[in-house]
């Protein structure tokens, strides 16, 4: 029997400063380190409610790669497709938050461990029979090797793996084109896409996001388009959406998006309707941004069935 989802992607700790508008080119406190990575924080939230997940990456013999592999074990990630490089230490991200909600990030990602992955990372065999495959754009953008190494993962996937992607893009790292020209594979072959405001329209050449998600799921794919604070919108067929969020305490926003990703995932392969998919993630993601650190807010299962209790409740 396989996995219920299988990533690949940078393993990351990240690092971030105390206070708010205090930019990363002068001297000022940090915290951390905290496990992340968009895939790792994905996956993470998606093992700790429940569900059979596997991650394929590259950590350094260090540390911080023991941090962010051991907080993957904890919560029932299988982490035997983690690879430690013994010379290139783990990657890192390093974040500074702005009062007006804006974020800097400063990433030791292409010439660190992360940037070694390689397409003898993936091996087909221990991926056949997954329910979902899930694919990052971010982990694409780090170089060739991993762009190739995404691309076997979904050339060879078993007719009966869905493969899952969520765009992720920084767009300062590559051209509009480039970034089409990347994610073109692995978008004709999605099943399931989870655009971020903008990304839909980007990807597709479209005017709009609603238009880009609309053609999308003319071509017979899920979109679910996350919307911050007010929810996501789900587009399938003909049929779009809406799905509210909850109303919570922002601390920290980084990883929402793949919390969420990972929490819908989840639901999916329980068999959930899309609508309680979408209730589902939408309360993953508003409990991830309650606390600092990407992954720290994470709830378990029980946690969220009492979040949504309490919801429903009041
Ligand atoms: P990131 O790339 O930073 O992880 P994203 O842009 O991909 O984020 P968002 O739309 O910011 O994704 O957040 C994903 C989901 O998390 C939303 O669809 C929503 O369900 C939930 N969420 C995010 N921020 C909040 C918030 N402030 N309050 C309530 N829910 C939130
Ligand atoms: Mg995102």
């Amino acid at each position: 029997m396989g996995y219920d989802i299988v990533t690949m992607g940078p393993l990351l700790c990240e690092i971030m400063r105390k206070e708010l508008d205090k930019p990363l080119d002068r001297p000022a406190d940090f915290t951390g380190p905290y496990p992340s990575g968009d895939t790792a924080i994905m996956l993470n939230a998606a093992a700790k409610l429940g569900a059979r997940c596997a991650m394929i990456g590259v950590v350094g013999d260090d540390g911080f790669g023991r941090c962010v592999t051991d907080r993957l074990k904890e919560n029932g990630v299988d982490c035997s497709m983690i690879r430690v490089h013994p010379e290139a230490a783990t990657g890192t991200a390093f974040v500074c938050y702005y009062s007006d909600g804006s974020r800097n990030f400063l990433f030791h990602v292409h010439h660190a461990a992360p940037g070694m992955l390689e397409p003898e990372d993936v091996k087909p065999e221990k991926l056949a029979g997954s329910k979902w495959l899930h694919v990052s754009g971010f982990t694409m953008s780090v170089n060739q090797a991993s762009a190739e190494a995404i691309y076997k993962m979904v050339e060879t996937a078993s007719p009966e793996s869905k493969v899952c992607f969520d765009p992720n893009i920084r767009p300062e790292a590559l051209s509009e084109e480039e970034i089409r020209k990347l994610c073109m594979p692995v978008i004709r072959r999605a099943d399931i896409i989870f655009p971020s405001k903008s990304e839909a329209a980007m990807l597709t050449g479209c005017a709009t996001d609603e238009e880009g998600c609309r053609s999308w799921a003319a071509d017979g794919k899920i979109v679910v388009l996350k919307n911050g604070d007010q929810g996501c919108r789900i587009y399938s067929g003909t049929e779009a959406f809406d799905v509210p969020g909850f109303s919570v305490e922002e601390v920290d926003p980084t990883g929402a998006g793949d919390t969420f990703c990972g929490a819908f995932l989840t639901g999916l392969t329980e068999g959930m309707s899309l609508e309680d998919c979408g209730r589902f993630a939408n309360a993953a993601g508003a409990m991830s941004v309650r606390k600092q650190g990407p992954m720290e807010g994470a709830p378990s299962r029980a946690e969220l069935e009492a979040f949504l209790q309490e919801q429903t409740n009041t």
